[in-house]
């Protein structure tokens, strides 16, 4: 049975959820929520599948059917559920370490063979939970725990990445602005293959406080950052390759080039 509100999927016997204050992963939380009732589906047909992270925390709290993996292994025991349980509709969620470094491969071969799953990724560009080490989305120049000097490689597109291994519905969302997230995350569940959103969310713990900026200064940088796809495409080429494009990439009305 459906949902009425947002409200009967908290999980309350674990409750409340374990995150820093600031951090981005509670919104992610409550847009999941809001999108599982917005699109109408049966709490009882929902798996929501996790590795380890503080993104893999998001699950614990949502009362749906909760799976939580090894590091890195969400997407094979998701892929496992949604084979053999087509009646349900399986929601990865990890962060980027999770899903792009030890589950990377992972990641490319589930859009490459369109498994019936929605992979959230909430990029915040570091390895939180574990100290704050250099992940595979982590900005060139940036300092962490395991680059003191500055990151010196490039870092993932992660929705280049998936949408050039195959993946038929790709979008990019932030928590800053949660209502039009929600709306990709409807959009994603939507979606009768593999579809993918990348949430930017910030990290004020391992990021934010190793740069000085305070929760609030770190969330108004990332939204300045970043400017709805149809804007974005509309700026001069040096504003473009400051700014993230965020909407839907691929399986859109407005899919083209965002690259
Ligand atoms: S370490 Fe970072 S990602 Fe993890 S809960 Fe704290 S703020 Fe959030």
């Amino acid at each position: 049975m459906r949902a009425k509100g947002w409200r009967e999927l908290i999980r309350e016997d674990f409750w409340p959820p374990p995150f820093c204050p600031g951090c981005g992963h509670g919104i992610l939380m409550g847009a999941i929520m809001r999108a599982i009732v917005q699109t109408g589906l049966d709490p009882s047909r929902v798996a929501l599948v996790a590795g380890i992270g503080c993104a893999g925390w998001i699950p614990t709290y949502i009362a749906c059917d909760t799976l939580h993996t090894p590091h890195g292994r969400a997407i094979p025991h998701a892929a496992g559920i949604a084979l053999t349980r087509p009646d349900l509709r399986v929601i990865v969620i990890g962060g980027d370490g999770d899903l792009s470094s030890i589950g990377g491969n992972h990641l490319i071969h589930a859009a490459r063979r369109d498994l019936p799953l929605t992979v959230l990724c909430a990029n915040n560009a570091i390895y939180g939970m574990t100290g704050g080490q250099t992940s595979p989305t982590t900005p060139p120049g940036e300092r962490t725990a395991t680059a003191p000097r500055g990151v010196g490689e490039r870092p993932f597109d992660l929705c280049a990445l998936v949408a050039g291994a195959g993946a038929g519905f790709v979008a990019r969302g932030t928590v800053v602005r949660p209502q039009a997230l929600e709306g990709l995350l409807g959009k994603a569940l939507g979606h009768p293959g593999f579809s993918f959103v990348e949430v930017l969310t910030p990290c004020p713990t391992q990021v934010g406080r190793r740069k000085g900026l305070s929760p609030v200064d770190h969330l108004r940088t990332l939204g300045e950052r970043t400017v709805p796809l149809a804007r974005w495409r509309t700026l001069p080429s040096e504003e473009r390759a400051a700014r993230i494009p965020v909407g839907i990439l691929r399986g859109g009305d407005e899919e083209g080039s965002w690259t």
